[in-house]
């Protein structure tokens, strides 16, 4: 089907033009004449842009003010709640996500997406988190000691499947007892880790507050620091002279903070502390030049599903251009966490499409309620009923 006379909206800039959609890829972008039989929907005056990627989604949590409810569950009640997340997230227009594991359900969500039988985005994901003995995360990830267990930790989650590998440096901040200033990993445990990961061609990403963390694990060689909530400047000169994407992940401090009464006494303190030098080093690193992959850590408390987008206006309020922070969560996010076809609207990429009614790099907030959403091709979702039946109706013709 060849959609035409829409604004296009992707890394590659804004411009006029048609798209052809062929067999769930873009065949062509451009200037394009329909051919004989092709069906053609007519999108003058609305705007299409790929698919949003999150780097960085819990599919396993829902918002809840502590783990404690999802450590509960069975692997089987686990991987429902994961599934209907999952759609939740597809549904607000998010076509490809790097989720952070859970015991080892992750895995078997993102292959059942892929083959159809539940709907989501184009998923990467891991197992268990590795942290350190009682560290942040322990309940759902897989405590280490010592560089050699590091190793078996890491060996664990590629027999299992995993796509990467998070670690966590530093502590948290919905961990009790856990400080994400400190350090948390010894460095020879986090350079197994990264060693590790990499021999076996998976990419890391570490969960990192304070800023020695971040500099140890871009020291041992990370791609993706999750976070990145008290950088100092030599921090934030290690992200730019080692090529690391950060992952800022503004919409989890944004949630807590507005709902501090209900959290806990620990994540309220140690939130409003750090919630301010989030938004200080978020600003320092962008002016710096630092590589920003847009993520919404959606599960964290009060941070839902679905509320995706939020994560642009964020980073477009505290230091992006409106179109630089669409970027940084389509293309950069995409090429971050390793979702080939995605992101762009390159010819050969996955048809994984929104369609909106407004520019939304003149108002991003448009990009909360995605007209239509398409995935492979087909129409998912979306509250723009006349422009979804079109293209529901031409891509079953093609
Ligand atoms: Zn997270």
């Amino acid at each position: 089907m060849l959609l035409r006379d829409a604004t296009l909206v992707d890394v590659a800039g804004i411009r006029g033009g048609d798209l052809r959609v062929a067999d769930g890829r873009i065949e062509g972008v451009g200037d394009l004449e329909p051919g004989g039989d092709e069906a053609v929907v007519d999108l003058r005056g609305r705007t299409v842009l790929p698919g949003l990627v999150d780097a960085h989604v819990h599919f396993s949590l829902s918002g809840e003010r502590t783990v404690g409810d999802v450590v509960g569950m069975s692997d089987a009640e686990l991987a429902l709640v994961e599934a209907r997340n999952a759609r939740k997230t597809l549904e607000a227009g998010v076509t490809g996500a790097r989720v952070m594991g859970a015991r080892d359900v992750d895995v078997h969500v993102r292959d059942r997406i892929a083959t159809g039988d539940i709907p989501g985005p184009q998923t990467v994901a891991n197992c268990r988190s590795i942290t350190a003995t009682g560290g942040h995360g322990h309940h759902l990830g897989r405590e280490i000691t010592g560089d050699d267990d590091a190793r078996r930790a890491v060996r664990e989650q590629a027999a299992r499947g995993a796509d990467f590998i998070k670690f966590m440096v530093t502590g948290g901040v919905t961990t009790p007892g856990s400080d994400p200033g400190a350090v948390a990993l010894t460095d020879a445990e986090v350079e197994a880790i990264v060693d590790e990961a990499h021999r076996r061609g998976l990419h890391t990403a570490t969960h990192a507050h304070g800023t020695d963390g971040v500099k140890a694990a871009v020291a041992a060689g990370v791609d993706t620091v999750e976070h990145g909530t008290l950088l100092d400047d030599e921090a934030i000169d290690m992200l730019v002279s080692e090529d690391v994407t950060l992952v800022p992940t503004l919409s989890a401090p944004h949630h807590i903070v507005r709902n501090v009464d209900a959290v806990t006494e620990e994540d309220r303190t140690q939130t409003e502390a750090v919630y301010e030098r989030h938004l200080d080093s978020f600003r320092r690193a962008v002016d710096a030049g630092v590589r920003v992959a847009g993520g919404t850590d959606a599960g964290t408390p009060f941070n839902m599903h679905g509320a995706n987008a939020a994560e642009v206006r964020f980073m477009s309020e505290h230091g992006l251009e409106p179109f630089d922070a669409i970027v940084a969560m389509t293309a950069t996010a995409a090429e971050a966490v390793g979702l080939d076809g995605q992101g762009t609207l390159d010819p050969g990429t996955h048809a994984d499409l929104l369609v909106l009614e407004s520019d939304p790099t003149e108002d991003v907030t448009a990009l909360h309620d995605p007209g239509v959403v398409l995935k492979a091709g087909a129409v998912v979702a979306g509250g723009d009923v006349r422009t979804k039946r079109a293209l529901a109706d031409a891509s079953d013709d093609h």
